[in-house]
């Protein structure tokens, strides 16, 4: 039998050439597609897709390209083929792409509207780093981290059976929901089916939605797994994510955790991909390429034939869709694991205080529940979505309130500085004396962010220690896991922060969660507002009472008869899906329908929504009799880009490769097009956030 190498000399012998078709580092994506070389023959015997190399490429002498597939065969006339110029090394998984990763690779490029060297370096680990001269000292991340006697998983009734039904779908390249409320114990679950995958020799990816939730499970998995665990997310430095890559590669590390980009890690033979909290909005990148971590994670399972497990106290619609259709498997825990109830959650109309005149952001009922909590020594997490002093400024004779240059935005009023910031962007600028627009001289200070809440607080609760957790707190490395820590030994009373406090946190001695204001996502243009205030609400409420104690829950709203605050007050999810979703159902909206965000930036107003409708119309042009709703150009939420104006469409269709394969051609042609060259234009196929 000829071995491989034979193969190849003998073809060599007889000098059949060699193509090789190659995706180039830095194109647009007007010029993006892929270029025909040749492989010198002295490069033959160690060619493969999937290598990166180096191409001549017009005037270019050496453009970095990766090989993407290899052919005997071209159309391309032999005097415009020019050969590669050398070969990336093969030695380790990580500075190439495995076949695996690259059809990995492919998928991303064929589904979110990007480059081919966009998807690749998505999948590259280095791909988007510049080589650092100077050694960066590697941490291992696990190191701040005490291993303490693993806890034994002794799983409950309830966990058991879900834990026997999920366990079915191994090597079945399938995805399951597991719907269990705050505090039914899905960690425990997950701890089994990874001991089950890791005994059958195969590797364990979980993903979480954010940073801060890798605390606490890290420290449950590290007890268990020791070195073989490894954490990855955007706050190390690409030294540590090289090294951890490398380790995963070599097979040191068997389970990973991480944030989305985790899932892009060389991780050989994955029995099982966890998403925890699965409707997370982190899970959908905002940048090229606009990968949904769960499309990403399900394309993995299915061509490796392993398990996706998603997991929620509160689904995605899209999700619970598939699960109630039967298209993926479910599982339910309704019980917490303890069988304690869920926290008791009582509504308080905040236009009450405001005429007994109480103007701080806290009711006299959270006030005197945080009291009784500092008595009996309990913890209580306050909730509050907007970070900063006040939330904006504005002119008193005027009305007009500042707002970004850059991003047309109110701008939040930082007191540690005296500085206005725009949270989009960061621009800042001193606190103006007098009002930009008419010249007065008064300015006005308004709405309340976590700073002030934080000194309003004090002043109730002098003897309190309380910490806050916001972007403002936690934005030096390794701070987010000192305040959780701190926390965790009840060296602090009183948690307030930004989204970042509302998930995942198992601390057994809170027993009073708040929520200041639970109103300000309700009103928004994205038309998942309310499933996201509901989502929202019942994780928050979910932080208290975990452990024997029994938790309650306070929700502050000016709309508490809103129906999204009584189905949260009774926690009554499937209430809530079936009312929300006949709504959808009848205005096709998700999980009936896909929906795509095109916006446009143009030096004008009058020319984004001109450039809108130009897309509008040549989308039509081309869909034939393709089913598609447009939903008409308005002005984003946040109205602009670098002080140009964006506007932007949404496309009621199916994400399917042929209306895909439409939407990417329209997109084509539009970029292409000479008269639309002050424009930008970005498409983003169900994006986790409505502009
Ligand atoms: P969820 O993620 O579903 O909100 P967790 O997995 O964080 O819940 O579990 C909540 C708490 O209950 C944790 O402190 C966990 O240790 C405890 N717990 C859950 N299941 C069990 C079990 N079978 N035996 C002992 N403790 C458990
Ligand atoms: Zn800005």
């Amino acid at each position: 039998m000829q071995t491989e190498r034979q193969h190849t000399e003998s073809m060599l012998k007889d000098d059949i050439p060699l193509y090789a078709l190659v995706a180039i580092k830095g194109l647009p994506i007007s010029a993006d597609g892929l270029f025909t070389y040749i492989i010198p023959k002295e490069l033959v015997p160690s060619v493969r897709a999937g290598l990166l190399c180096s191409v001549p490429f017009g005037r270019i002498k050496e453009a970095q390209g990766m090989i993407i597939s290899l052919s005997e065969k071209t159309d391309v006339p032999s005097d415009k083929i020019r050969p590669i110029i050398s070969l990336g090394t093969d030695e380790t998984d990580i500075s190439s792409l495995s076949e695996f990763r690259l059809s990995l690779a492919l998928y991303i490029k064929e589904r979110y509207f990007c480059t081919y060297w966009d998807a690749v370096s998505l999948v590259l680990p280095f791909g988007k780093m510049k080589t650092r001269k100077r050694q960066t000292k590697i941490k291992d991340p696990l190191s701040d981290i005490e291993r303490h006697q693993s806890e034994s998983v002794v799983l409950n009734p309830e966990q058991q059976k879900a834990y026997d039904e999920i366990k079915k779908g191994f090597s079945s390249g399938r995805a399951h929901l597991l719907f269990g409320v705050t505090g039914s114990g899905k960690t425990l679950v997950y701890i089994k089916l990874i001991d089950d995958v890791l005994s059958a020799g195969k590797t364990a990816l979980l993903l979480v939605p954010e940073i801060a939730l890798t605390y606490q499970i890290v420290s449950r998995l590290y007890d268990r797994y020791g070195k073989s665990l490894a954490v990855l997310h955007s706050a190390l430095t690409p030294a540590e994510r090289r090294e951890t890559f490398r380790l995963i590669a070599n097979g040191q590390k068997k389970i990973v955790v991480g944030t989305r980009s985790a899932l892009f890690a060389p991780i050989n033979d994955p029995g099982i991909i966890i998403i925890d909290e699965e409707q997370e909005g982190t899970y959908k990148s905002e940048m090229t390429p606009k990968y949904s971590a769960r499309e990403v994670a399900a394309f993995i399972v299915k061509k490796s034939n392993s398990l996706l497990l998603i997991a929620s106290a509160t689904p995605s619609f899209e999700a619970y869709r598939l699960a109630e259709s039967e298209k993926i498997g479910f599982s339910a825990i309704k019980e917490r694991y303890n069988g304690g109830p869920l926290p008791k959650v009582l509504l308080v109309d905040m236009h009450d205080e405001i005429s007994e005149g109480n103007s701080t952001p806290f009711s006299s009922l959270l006030v005197s529940e945080i009291s009784q909590n500092l008595k009996n020594g309990e913890q209580t997490v306050l909730f509050m979505n907007h970070r900063g002093y006040n939330t904006f400024v504005s002119c008193l004779d005027c009305g007009e309130p500042v707002v970004c240059p850059y991003c047309g935005v109110t701008m939040p009023y930082h007191k540690k500085n005296e500085r206005l910031v725009c949270h989009y962007c960061g621009y800042s600028i001193p606190v103006p004396s007098k009002c930009p627009k008419c010249g007065g001289e008064t300015m006005k200070y308004s709405g309340i962010g976590t700073q002030k809440a934080e000194e309003d607080l004090a002043a109730i609760f002098p003897e309190a220690k309380i910490l806050r957790m916001d972007a403002d707190t936690v934005s030096e490395k390794g701070s987010r896991n000192e305040i959780l820590s701190a926390f965790s030994r009840g060296e602090c009373d009183i948690l307030l922060g930004t989204q970042m406090i509302t998930k995942g946190l198992d601390f057994p001695n809170v027993t009073l969660v708040g929520v200041l204001l639970a109103d300000t996502m309700l009103f928004s243009s994205d038309f998942r507002a309310f499933e996201k205030t509901f989502s929202l609400m019942t994780q928050v409420v979910g932080r208290a009472g975990r452990s024997q104690k029994t938790g309650r829950a306070i929700i502050q709203s000016f709309y508490p008869e809103h129906r999204v605050f009584r189905y949260a007050l009774d926690q009554d999810y499937a209430g809530f899906y079936r009312n929300e979703t006949a709504f959808r159902k009848t205005m096709l909206y998700p999980p009936f329908c896909d929906i795509c965000q095109v916006s446009f930036i143009a030096p004008t107003e009058s020319k984004a929504f001109d450039a809108a409708e130009r897309f509008e119309n040549e989308l039509r042009n081309a869909q034939g009799d393709m089913p598609l709703r447009v939903i008409p150009a308005k002005a984003t939420h946040v109205p602009m880009v670098e002080t140009k104006p964006r506007v932007r469409i949404l496309l009621k269709c199916i994400d399917n490769r042929s209306q895909r394969k439409i939407l990417s051609d329209v997109y084509l042609s539009f970029i292409k097009n000479p008269a639309n060259k002050e424009i930008r234009i970005d498409i983003d196929m169900n994006p986790a956030n409505i502009g």
